[in-house]
């Protein structure tokens, strides 16, 4: 039994994910979201500390097969900058009722507050890798890294175009992202309808691109799921450099890529590679 709540590893992990975000400049203000979804034992280690008295309020989505579930959510307006040190304002822990519809704060935000704005956008992207990938993927990740964000102004926004360019950047990149990042043109965030258009990009890919705003990535646990934001800003990074060179002199060739597979055992998108 934990003397207090923050004490349990699934929180002190996700506080410190969203530091390392925060130090990474990624999450200006209250830029950025992340949302755990909480393993049934350990939800059990921390059941004396929940207070299960609230109303339920809508999600502004259905998301059947997350009924039940329990969630660790950044709140609405908060700072990643204040996660680690202020954990109970600035994060909440909601449980989903049971038609999957409705919601309700069962832990943290203690000075009020609401999840995060993107809460729709974040549970369709859970819902759909819950089915999509026998439930190993538990956390969803929303930053604004730099370079991720430039390429969206100077690239065709399409997944096969910023993908090879991506892979290209780093060898191991096709490794860490074989079936490539998804690219969401520009929309106003916030709302049913990006929610939408991300939740069916997340059924082919584990990270997507969000035109002129920022990332969101899926995986298994907090490292994956910022290995995969972080490397994928690297290569960002790396092809911002190249293209203030002069653009791209000499190449990794799909030829390349195909034998890099082979070697590391991994499907490569092969509609990428030709
Ligand atoms: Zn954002």
């Amino acid at each position: 039994m934990y003397k207090s709540i923050i004490e349990a590893p699934f929180i002190k992990g996700y506080a410190r994910m969203a530091q390392e975000g925060y130090l990474k400049g990624w999450h200006e203000r209250n830029g950025g979201n992340l949302t755990y979804r909480i393993k049934k034992e350990e939800i059990e280690e921390v059941t004396a500390f929940l207070d299960l008295s609230k109303e339920f309020v809508p999600i502004g989505a259905t998301v059947k097969n997350l009924r039940n579930e329990y969630f660790l959510v950044s709140g609405s307006g908060k700072y990643f900058s204040n996660i680690q040190c202020a954990t109970e304002e600035n994060v909440a822990i909601i449980e989903i009722d049971d038609s999957g519809e409705n919601y309700r704060i069962v832990w943290g935000l203690v000075n009020g507050g609401k999840p995060t704005s993107e809460l729709p956008a974040h549970l369709m992207n859970h819902s759909v890798k819950k089915e999509a990938i026998n439930g190993e993927h538990r956390v969803i990740y929303h930053a604004h890294p730099v370079n991720s964000i430039a390429i969206t102004f100077v690239f065709p926004l399409e997944s096969k175009v910023i993908s090879h360019l991506l892979w290209e950047m780093m060898t191991e990149c096709p490794i860490i992202f074989p079936q490539g990042v998804g690219v969401v043109p520009w929309m106003v965030p916030g709302g049913e309808k990006i929610a939408i258009a991300s939740s069916e990009l997340m059924k082919k890919y584990d990270a997507i691109i969000w035109a002129h705003h920022g990332v969101f990535c899926s995986g298994t646990d907090f490292d994956l799921t910022f290995g995969l934001m972080d490397t994928i800003e690297k290569a960002a990074e790396i092809l911002v450099k190249v293209q203030s060179m002069g653009g791209i002199k000499q190449t990794i060739s799909n030829d390349g890529f195909r034998e890099l597979g082979k070697a590391f055992n991994v499907t490569i998108n092969p509609d990428y590679l030709d």
